[in-house]
């Protein structure tokens, strides 16, 4: 790991009712690292960044910048710079795309911060496409688009650590290419990012460790470059293209 580790997770057990979604999971990612999971649909992927940012009750040890939680608390954690793109995207479609990108900044708002005005600039600057669109309502946007305010409304919270699900889902290659480039843009600004993608090449591509999670538990880690010449990883996720 280069740096400091800004998010480790040791032991993360949930449960959905008698079902066990997540077993003894862990994980670490350092400071201005891109950092990937991958692994098939139902691994656990999405449950394992929602009992990080505190959406779903969770046991096991959740240490992020220097706090140690057990079952962390949402509010808490984006205001210790902890933010999560949905697989979703969870827009407000009924409002316009800056409406979106100023609720992003509510929290660090009522935290007595008055820099929205700048970040807002800081990330029309990343994705040209938004200012353009301002005044769209964010619910007519394209998929791209969609996903790129996703993006921005997270980067509004000025962010530490990035978690992002499935960013490349649904959007066209021309798309992912541009959503990774910004992602490794991210990281040479110093921002931690943690990426659950099903898109297992893409992934391992632009990230520095990795991580493999089947069926609720972590099955490898390891180097990006490491697990994308991994047998076992070529002939699971990465296919013989
Ligand atoms: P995908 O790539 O398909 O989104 P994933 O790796 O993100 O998959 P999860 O969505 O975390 O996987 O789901 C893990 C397991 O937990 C699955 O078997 C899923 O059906 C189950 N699960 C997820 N959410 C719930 C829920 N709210 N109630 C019950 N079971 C759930």
């Amino acid at each position: 790991l280069t740096g400091n580790p800004v998010l480790q997770v040791s032991d993360l057990c949930v449960s959905y009712g008698l079902v066990e979604a997540l077993t003894n999971a862990r994980l670490t990612v350092g400071e201005g690292q891109i950092v990937t999971v991958i692994g098939p649909n139902g691994a656990g992927k999405t449950t394992m960044l929602s009992a990080i940012m505190g959406l779903l009750p969770s046991r096991g040890r959740i240490e992020f910048d220097g706090l140690a939680l057990t079952s962390p608390e949402v509010e808490e954690m984006v205001a210790h710079g902890m933010n999560l793109v949905p697989e979703k995207r969870e827009l407000f479609g009924e409002m316009s795309v800056e409406d979106n990108l100023v609720l992003g900044a509510f929290q660090r708002y009522r935290m007595g911060f008055r820099d929205q005005a700048q970040t807002m600039e800081e990330v029309y600057a990343l994705f040209p496409r938004l200012k353009e669109r301002r005044s769209q309502l964010a619910g007519t946007l394209s998929g791209g688009e969609r996903q790129m305010l996703a993006v921005g409304r997270a980067l509004m919270a000025k962010p530490k650590l990035l978690m992002l699900d499935e960013p490349s889902l649904g959007l066209a290659p021309l798309i992912v290419r541009e959503i990774f480039r910004i992602i490794t843009q991210l990281r040479s600004r110093g921002v931690s990012i943690l990426l659950v993608e099903q898109n297992a090449r893409a992934a391992l591509q632009v990230a520095d460790y990795a991580y493999v999670l089947e069926t609720g538990e972590i099955a490898m880690e390891g180097p990006a470059s490491e697990l994308a010449d991994d047998p076992r990883v070529i002939e699971a996720y990465l296919g013989l293209g």
